[in-house]
């Protein structure tokens, strides 16, 4: 009977069709739905949300799901699983207490962070996942920067007029393409690699000097700038470069960037714009054909002066191609792997019982938090909403 009466009241877990343009991908695949709904909580996803993914409705309701409107999935769920962001109208909608796991990217979003306070709703960030090995699991920024490492390099090899690999034909001889991966962290190490199956071949640069074991083993040359300082800084995280590093950072740069074909930029300061270290400059002196694929483009500028973000332009004969969401062009696995580092994620914030718990003594769990019952818990959110109005940002 205690049983019965606890399966009653078990979650409704909400998956809203993403809302974000062009998004192809699905916080929750049928594995996931398949595990909750055996557990007996109620998944609620919303008509046409695993679409862009390859998943019918029907594939959800064959492993358990309710199909719903996407009013219903907001109003009527404990726990809503997404990708982006909410907007206002969706947090509004949200039942009293209820929970929101997505990547909320709460130190630039802090408008979304004083609404989740407005409407005390319990959110997690994926975003701020710590970077620990008992973390690995969760961690959809990496499993999405794999992604998007991955197709920055299929895109290059798809722009650039030239052969990847060397080849030797009976029309001549061609030499492989030079490929130059700015920040090799999750992304960056993925398009080294990729590249080097491609045949190109490879150097790399980054910040923090530490990864250039990593660079090599994936059998790329690092690329040395003596900046007369190493930006590691904590979590594996690089710490954001002064004016007078990124200036240094430039001009070593520039000049090799003028003996490539292809340049994959990927660095990134967490909740801080993206360090510019390919300026109009150096993009004028490229060869014609050559290819930028900027993984850091965004409306506030990216590492390449000249990107515009969601767009492929073509400057000083080079194209430079703004990419701001690749791992939605692989929306299966994409969706797969989130729907993994959610899953992974959720087997710490839902007991025995199928309720939610929060465990403030667990370290993701308090990594993660970063508003419940209308009050901020996000430590560097906390330290951004005091320095915003000092920096103007
Ligand atoms: P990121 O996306 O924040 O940045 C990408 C890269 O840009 C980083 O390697 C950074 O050093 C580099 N960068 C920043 N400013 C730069 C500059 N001015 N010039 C050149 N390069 C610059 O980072 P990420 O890929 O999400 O992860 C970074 C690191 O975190 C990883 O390489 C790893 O060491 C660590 N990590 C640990 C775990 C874990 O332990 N579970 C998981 C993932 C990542």
């Amino acid at each position: 009977m205690a049983e019965a009466a606890a399966a009653a009241h078990k979650l409704t877990i909400g998956v809203p069709k993403e809302s974000v343009q062009g998004e192809l991908r699905v916080a929750l695949t049928p594995d996931g739905v398949k595990k909750y709904a055996g557990a007996g909580h109620k998944v609620l996803i919303e008509k046409g949300a695993g679409k862009g993914a390859s998943i019918s409705d029907e594939a959800f309701e064959a492993v358990g799901a309710t199909i719903g409107t996407g009013k219903s999935v907001w109003s009527e769920s404990d726990l809503i699983l997404s990708i982006h962001k909410p907007n206002e109208t969706d947090l509004a909608a949200m039942k009293k207490d209820a929970a929101i796991v997505a990547f909320l990217q709460p130190m630039i979003n802090l408008d979304l962070v004083k609404d989740l306070q407005k409407h005390k709703v319990t959110a997690f960030s994926m975003d701020a996942i710590p970077r620990t090995t008992r973390a690995q699991y969760m961690d959809a920024l990496s499993s999405q920067a794999t992604i998007a490492g991955y197709k920055a390099v299929l895109l290059a090899a798809a722009e650039l007029p030239k052969f990847f690999p060397l080849l030797t034909t009976a029309a001549g001889n061609i030499p492989p393409a030079k490929v130059l991966v700015i920040g090799a962290g999750v992304a960056g190490l993925m398009a080294i690699g990729t590249a080097k199956r491609l045949g190109a071949v490879v150097e790399a640069y980054d910040a923090r000097a530490v990864v250039k074991e990593q660079v090599e083993s994936l059998g790329g040359r690092f690329v040395e700038i003596d900046t007369g300082a190493d930006l590691a800084g904590a979590g594996g995280y690089a710490k954001e470069a002064t004016e007078d590093i990124l200036a240094k950072q430039q001009a070593g740069l520039a000049a090799r960037a003028a003996r490539t074909d292809v340049i994959i930029s990927t660095a990134a300061v967490p909740g801080r714009k993206a360090p510019l270290l390919v300026p109009a400059s150096t993009v004028e002196q490229m060869q014609p054909g050559s290819v930028i694929v900027d993984l850091a483009a965004s409306e506030t500028g990216g590492n390449c002066e000249l990107s515009e973000p969601g767009k492929t332009v073509v400057k000083h004969g080079v194209t430079i191609i703004g990419a701001t969401n690749l791992p939605s062009t692989v929306p299966v696995h994409g969706s797969l792997m989130y729907s993994k580092n959610l899953q992974n994620l959720l087997a710490l914030l839902i007991d025995e019982n199928g309720q939610l718990k929060i465990d403030m003594s667990d370290e993701i769990v308090a990594g993660t938090i970063i508003t419940r019952d209308g009050e901020l818990l996000h430590e560097g959110t906390k330290q951004r909403m005091g320095d915003t109005p000092a920096k103007g940002a």
